[in-house]
């Protein structure tokens, strides 16, 4: 195997679980393995979050939902965008759980999966309250609800909506939320003044069960928090489930002055030991990290220096690497926790976790 690996600590996800049901206490837990997971994996992320008591997924495609129904996983899995007129068969025969906003696609829906199984094919009622992405408009919620009940092969099993807001602690932010969780409210009273039973209420991502507990309801969806990322520093003490690990594959001493890689934008400030590590943003490691980024070897770390390449950058262990006892073939940590490349670059770690692409290859540690 390469040197370059994505080490998934499947045990900090355990805890990481633990700790969020422990906070969320009766409200249930879906846990969105979408985009493979946030990049570590959406089979063994998915197995290991129902052992550990999720008692939902989440996905984006209705690809993601398949695979997981390959690998003999047979929780419910939410499907959170919408999927073509085409796909509709797969989704029906995958047993997702679509979000559904408009009488149009429950009645598509409906006509697939009539013709497919004498069950009731499950949905959930997507509102929108703020988000501006899908969901019906919260005045025409009771009215798709009622259009839904009416479809003789679909059963309204939930209602949900989505907050844009809920990770920040910004004034104007909390109210934002704090309304859109109101108009939710407003929403399903309507759909069970209307005498239809609104299924399994749920709102909250990751900043809402952080911040909001008034979005808890009956199920919430944190993603990230799941992976290890409290990004609203609440100091909720998750664990990042991914480390990316390689190895020096090249040593070289390199004189004053001398340049590091492409367009030379990075020349020796004194005579020094360059590493060379395989990876680059072929892999995933931005390019926007070229000299920022600070890699850790025996405990201690040392700058990246130079452009990253598509495959190969490398890294300074300064004029005392001898002294350190840094050797071909060492160990490399280039990052434990995906915020740190995230902020360097101005991005979430969400873009960074998922962005470690297919050719490192994931390790599974208990
Ligand atoms: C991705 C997603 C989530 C999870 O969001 P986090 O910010 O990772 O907690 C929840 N709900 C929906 C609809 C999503 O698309």
């Amino acid at each position: 195997m390469r040197a370059t690996k994505a080490i998934i600590h499947l045990d900090a996800l355990r805890r990481n679980i633990q700790l969020i049901r422990g906070r969320l206490g009766q409200t249930r837990l879906c846990v969105p393995v979408k985009a493979d997971a946030y990049g570590h994996g959406a089979v063994p992320v998915a197995r290991a979050a129902l052992e550990a008591g999720a008692a939902f997924l989440a996905v984006a495609t209705v690809g993601e939902g398949t695979e997981l129904r390959s690998a003999n996983i047979t929780a419910p899995i939410l499907l959170l965008s919408v999927p073509l007129p085409e796909e509709l068969p797969e989704l029906v025969a995958s047993r997702l759980v679509p979000f559904v906003a408009d009488n149009d696609f429950a009645a598509e829906l409906n006509a697939v999966a009539g013709r497919t199984s004498s069950a009731k094919f499950d949905v959930h009622l997507k509102i929108d309250t703020g988000m501006g992405r899908i969901g019906c408009l919260p005045e025409k919620a009771a009215s798709v609800a009622a259009f839904i009940q009416k479809q003789s092969a679909l059963r309204l099993a939930g209602t949900a909506t989505h907050l844009a807001r809920a990770d920040s602690t910004a004034e104007q932010d909390i109210s934002y939320t704090k309304e859109q969780i109101a108009v939710f409210c407003g929403a399903v009273d309507t759909i069970r003044s209307a005498g239809i039973d609104p299924g399994i209420v749920h709102a909250a991502n990751s900043g809402a069960v952080l911040l909001h507990r008034d979005a808890w309801f009956d199920m919430a969806r944190p993603g990230i928090l799941v992976y290890g990322y409290d990004t609203v520093d609440s100091g909720f003490p998750v664990e990042p489930l991914m480390e990316l690990v390689t190895r020096i594959v090249f040593i070289k001493p390199v004189k004053k002055g001398e340049a590091v890689s492409y367009g030379g934008i990075w020349t020796a400030p004194q005579d020094t030991v360059i590493a060379t590590i395989p990876v680059g943003y072929g892999d995933g490691l931005p390019r926007a990290l070229s000299g920022k980024l600070r890699v850790s070897i025996n405990g201690k770390t040392y700058s990246q220096v130079g452009r990253i390449c598509m495959d190969q950058c490398m890294i300074d262990l300064g004029p005392g690497a001898a002294a350190d006892q840094i050797k071909r073939w060492e160990n490399v940590t280039v990052f434990s926790s995906a915020a740190i490349p995230a902020t360097l670059t101005g991005t979430i770690p969400y873009e960074i976790a998922c962005g470690i692409n297919k050719r490192v290859p994931r390790i599974y540690e208990a």
